[in-house]
């Protein structure tokens, strides 16, 4: 038992899974909630159309027909994969149906497939799906003949995993029109067992592929920081001084008579001097204790201390 997703959430979990949603014209507003409650949801319902052709079927579960006033359903799944939203709130798909096998879907308790419905819309104990399912209608002449494109089969797996991730529910809360009311016998041309094992398989797996993108591992930073220009004093030995020494050398501001090493000396400081000049420092700018300019100019290698 669920609250059902608003329009953003219930497009964005479509999505996520991969499923190609196209959105009709005021499907957001677009329901029967003046005849009824939506919610809590429980399941997802899917149905055939018992219709050809993906334009006028997605019209017909828009809009309706005479004696059954639309949306009949919230998506219309066609022939290529690719979903129509038509509703958003209660939609006319499920009608009446058993309260065993709602009882059922909402613990997930059955092997195979829920217990034979005994009931239909109107009889004597039905239960109100309208209130309790998502409903999807897949373009399909239901007349066991018509194939299911792989693309379609896709599609009805995507979707029904996507809601089921959403809700956290499991694939037993994806049932067949037939599955729910002895009258109906859609879907008609695949196994909803099968069905669910491919929806439980898809939600066994994780989430679909994640938009957030692989983290980079840190930079290791290559050059050696500032330590601050009191790091510098004499008595001072480090192999940052060694690591300095080396990059003035080699930019030409060498002014050892030996080394470079370690320890800070007078010609450390003499060379640093050159290096401050050769910036472009003057007066007490080029005193030869490093600064924090001319030492990120000088690019010292960082050391293994
Ligand atoms: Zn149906």
């Amino acid at each position: 038992m669920a609250t059902p997703l608003t329009a953003d959430r219930f497009v964005a979990a479509l999505r996520a899974e991969g499923v190609t949603v196209v959105e009709h014209d005021g499907w957001r507003t677009h329901n029967r909630n003046h005849v009824g409650t939506f919610g809590p949801v429980v399941g997802v319902m899917i149905h055939h159309t018992v219709s050809a052709g993906t334009a006028n079927t997605v019209e017909m579960c828009f809009n309706g027909y005479e004696g059954l006033p639309g949306p009949l359903c919230h998506g219309v799944i066609a022939k290529d994969g690719v979903v129509h939203l038509v509703a958003n709130g209660r939609a006319n798909h499920a009608g009446g149906g058993d309260p065993s096998v709602l009882q059922a879907v909402i613990t997930e308790t059955y092997g195979e497939q829920p217990p034979a419905p005994r009931v239909h819309q109107g009889s004597a104990g039905a239960v109100d799906g309208n209130s309790r399912f998502y409903g999807f209608e897949c373009v399909n002449l239901g007349d066991g003949a018509d194939p299911w494109p792989a693309e379609q089969l896709l599609a009805i797996e995507r979707v029904a995993a996507a809601l089921c991730r959403a809700h956290g529910w499991g694939a037993r809360s994806v049932i067949g029109h037939k599955e729910w009311s002895d009258w109906k016998d859609d879907p008609r041309g695949f196994a909803m067992p099968t069905m669910r094992g491919r929806v439980q398989t898809r939600l066994d797996k994780g989430p679909a592929k994640p938009a957030k993108p692989t983290p980079t591992p840190p930079k290791q930073p290559t050059a050696e920081p500032f330590p601050g220009a009191s790091f510098f004093h004499k008595g001072q030995s480090s192999a940052v001084i060694t690591a300095m020494g080396r990059r003035l050398v080699a930019e030409g501001c060498s002014a050892y008579t030996s080394g470079p090493g370690p320890r800070w000396t007078e010609a450390d400081r003499l060379s640093y001097a050159k290096w401050q000049r050769k910036l472009g420092f003057r007066g007490s700018d080029a005193d030869g204790i490093p600064g924090p300019s001319s030492w990120a100019a000088l690019h010292v290698p960082k050391t293994t201390r």
